[in-house]
């Protein structure tokens, strides 16, 4: 009873403690273009919204890093204190640089008005060239990490050849990623794009994916496609609908019957 007592006395003090410090505190150990945003200031609100508002997380204060030692310091400073998440903006450290040899890039993490190259890079990377190129952790050939004690290590496949392997995919578990060095690929120049949006109801789910992995041993390259598994009420109030999007950029489809040619057959 005593040590629970205690323990509680501990954690409280923790906790006034720790929050009323952080923004004097870290925001001393920054660099000048650097901010602590606590959640008293005008800015808050816009510096914690988030894309989709369904997953709106609380934050204790964001900070707003301009280096890469700013996120060493947030990480050492603040992470490991403060009670309550807080939010690490990337932003500033979107650049682009392209190598000399003209095969890849060193990308900042942030770079993207949506959602950052690293957080898709790291965890996702699904995209209309994967036909071609495939995902985009399968372009990462290096990256900038820091690690959960304030170190910045680059992972390559020497040195931390394991924290790059496990960065390709399950990346969000491992460090913050400041940035990456990616493979890149000449635009072909070519400009003749398209897309076509097919919808399915639910019980065909089966038979369509018995036609996708049918169709992957001749699916063309350059087309890709995914599938999405959606409630859409308007659609069928009972059931999730089934969408898949095809692109492709060096076909023309306009219509359904296009798609039921010789190269690619969506006969269900
Ligand atoms: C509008 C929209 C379109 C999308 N389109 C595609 C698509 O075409 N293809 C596809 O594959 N995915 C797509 N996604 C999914 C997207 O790739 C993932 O949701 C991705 O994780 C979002 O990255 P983010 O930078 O917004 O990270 P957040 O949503 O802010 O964070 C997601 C997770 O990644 C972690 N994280 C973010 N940045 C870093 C970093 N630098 N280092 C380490 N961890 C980090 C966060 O801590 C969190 O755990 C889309 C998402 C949205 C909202």
């Amino acid at each position: 009873m005593l040590t629970s007592t205690l323990l509680l006395a501990a954690l409280s003090w923790a906790a006034t403690r720790a929050q009323p410090d952080i923004e004097t505190e870290l925001g001393a150990l920054l660099s000048d273009k650097a901010m602590v945003i606590a959640p008293s200031s005008p800015h808050f609100g816009e510096s914690t919204e988030r894309y989709l508002r369904s997953n709106s997380l609380e934050y204790a204060v964001v900070v707003v890093v301009d280096t890469e030692d700013d996120v060493s310091q947030a990480v050492q400073g603040g992470l490991a204190t403060m009670h309550g998440g807080m939010n690490i903006w990337l932003w500033n450290l979107s650049r682009i640089e392209i190598a000399l040899d003209g095969q890849h890039a060193y990308v900042g993490a942030a770079l993207c008005q949506c959602v950052g190259v690293a957080g898709s890079s790291i965890g996702g990377g699904v995209g209309v060239f994967m036909g071609s190129y495939c995902l985009g952790p399968d372009q990462i050939v290096s990256a900038r990490v820091v690690l959960a004690n304030g170190t910045a290590v680059t992972a390559s496949p020497e040195p931390h050849a394991d924290l790059l392997w496990a960065l390709k995919g399950a990346g969000h578990n491992f460090g913050i990623v400041t940035e990456l060095q990616l493979r890149v690929f000449d635009n072909t120049g070519k400009t003749d794009w398209s897309s076509a949006l097919l919808v399915f109801t639910q019980d065909k789910l089966e038979a369509l994916f018995r036609q996708l992995n049918a169709q992957l041993p001749r699916q063309p390259s350059h087309l890709s496609f995914d599938v999405l598994i959606v409630r859409d009420p308007s659609a069928d109030a009972e059931n999730s609908i089934i969408l898949v999007r095809l692109f492709s950029n060096v076909f023309s489809v306009t219509t359904l019957e296009d798609l039921k040619g010789p190269r690619i057959s969506f006969g269900i």
